[in-house]
């Protein structure tokens, strides 16, 4: 298993299968004013925060 530093995995199966989560609650609406947006690991179910800029430069 190779992981690439910057490279957004899920934090608990190490997998690339990440997909947006919906933000929902109060716990995300504090997340997002810290700049970190809710995930979801389609491969073990896991939901996790990322940091906001990490996801935008992955994402370009
Ligand atoms: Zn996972």
């Amino acid at each position: 298993m190779d992981i690439k530093p910057g490279e957004l995995r899920c934090p608990r199966c190490f997998k690339r299968d990440i997909v947006p989560s919906l933000p929902r609650g109060i716990l995300d609406s504090l997340m997002k004013m810290r700049h970190r947006i809710p995930r979801h690991c389609r491969a073990c179910g896991n939901r996790f925060y990322v940091a906001e800029e990490k996801v935008r430069a992955l994402s370009v």
